[in-house]
């Protein structure tokens, strides 16, 4: 049976969501971007909401909720600030979600409890400076000593790098053996030996902080082995198809959000004597974008759903990634040109979402990359 109406704690979320995303991320949205200011309090309001943690059960300090959830809310807060979005989908689905799939109950005590409610934040970290689509080229490696790991190297692109409190990093601790050597560690700021580079001055997201980590004979406790050793690379990839449920419902609030503002301007704006809606061209274009956003909220739920159902969704998130981010790029380029001169400068919002909506189609792995995953997927059903 298909039913497309959400259930009332489904629509409730959705409705917090807006309502915290109009109340709380709103002001100030344009200077955070401008100065590069991370949403600091603003998350530890999202915490106490409940969405930092929102597929991760009760009794590990979640919300219990399903993915279908987390697609909605998601979408409204990167309706209005993408940064704060990103930080929230990077501590849900790649931070929290790793720990509840391959944790021990010591380690989820420890961390997954404070991560999910929010009382901290997590990075994840895999990208290095010469693998990113390649990511099982790294370089970093841990070497067992001991009841220790000894880390060195050097990470790129951590979201979260600077304001988080535990990282999970990808290591190498067997040479040789490709990606059968690497494993996943939990490491926690202020250990000696990591240290974080400076802020990346990016083109968008910009309220979100990106940064190189540098371990130099970084030494932490053997007990902070996520899983085994060498199953880190398995591990990534199986958090990043979770992950990318997250980045397309990113990409779907940007494009949603663009569009709302589109048709309200469409609707104050005059040209020719008439409101602009109704000169056909404009109308046509919203008529796409509309069209497209909805396209893309199906398949954001499609891959929600598969992943409650508890059934094969690589594909799907794939698919939802792939389709969102290339529909935020279009809908916020059209979205600026219906605000015509109005919508290149900041304080019309449409510029800043189609900037914020570049990196959809860039991270937790490329377009060019989900369509591999994707084709893979067709080849062998
Ligand atoms: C703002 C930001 C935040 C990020 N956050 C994180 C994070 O939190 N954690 C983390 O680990 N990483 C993070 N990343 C890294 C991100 O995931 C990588 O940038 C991304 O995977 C692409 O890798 P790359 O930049 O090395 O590009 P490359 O892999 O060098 O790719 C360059 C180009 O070649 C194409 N290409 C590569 N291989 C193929 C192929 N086989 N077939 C077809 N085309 C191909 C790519 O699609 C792309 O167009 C972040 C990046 C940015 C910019």
């Amino acid at each position: 049976m298909v039913n497309f109406s959400l259930n009332e704690e489904q629509a409730l979320v959705q409705k917090t969501a807006r309502g915290f995303a109009i109340e709380h991320l709103a002001p100030g949205v344009i200077k955070r971007d401008e100065t590069e200011t991370f949403p600091g309090e603003q998350i530890k309001m999202m915490g106490e909401l409940g969405f930092m943690g929102m597929m991760i059960p009760e009794e590990w300090g979640g919300s219990g909720m399903d993915t279908i959830s987390y697609v909605l809310a998601l979408e409204e807060i990167a309706a209005v600030d993408a940064s704060a979005a990103v930080v929230m989908s990077v501590n849900n689905s790649l931070v929290c979600q790793l720990m509840l799939d391959c944790a021990t109950d010591a380690q989820k005590e420890k961390f997954l409890k404070p991560l999910a409610t929010g009382k901290l934040l997590g990075a994840y970290s895999l990208s290095e400076p010469q693998s990113g689509s390649d990511a099982s080229n790294m370089c970093t490696t841990a070497q067992k000593d001991g009841n220790h790991y000894i880390l060195n190297g050097t990470k790129n692109w951590v979201t979260n790098g600077i304001s988080s409190d535990v990282v999970l990093v990808f290591c190498i601790t067997e040479k040789g053996v490709g990606y059968k050597g690497i494993s996943a560690f939990i490491v926690e700021k202020g250990t000696l030996g990591f240290s974080t580079g400076k802020k990346e001055d990016k083109l968008g997201i910009r309220g979100s902080d990106t940064c190189e980590l540098y371990f130099e004979n970084c030494r932490i406790p053997a007990e902070n082995l996520l899983g085994e050793e060498g199953v880190g690379f398995k591990i990534a990839l199986n958090t990043l198809g979770g992950g990318r449920i997250g980045i397309a419902s990113q990409a779907l609030g940007i494009a949603s959000g663009a569009m709302e503002l589109a048709v309200a301007y469409s609707k104050e704006r005059k040209a020719f004597g008439k409101e602009i809606h109704k000169h056909q061209a404009v109308s046509f274009k919203l008529a796409d974008m509309a069209t497209e956003i909805e396209g893309a909220r199906l398949l954001c739920l499609k891959a929600a759903w598969m992943k409650d159902q508890k059934k094969p969704f690589g594909k799907y998130s794939a698919m939802a990634k792939l389709f969102s981010s290339e529909v935020a790029m279009k809908t916020t380029v059209e979205a600026i040109q219906v605000h015509g001169g109005y919508g290149y400068v900041k304080e019309y919002h449409v510029e800043r979402l189609m900037r914020d909506a570049k990196i959809t189609q860039i991270y937790e792995g490329t377009s060019e990359v989900q369509r591999i995953v994707i084709g893979r997927a067709v080849i062998e059903e």
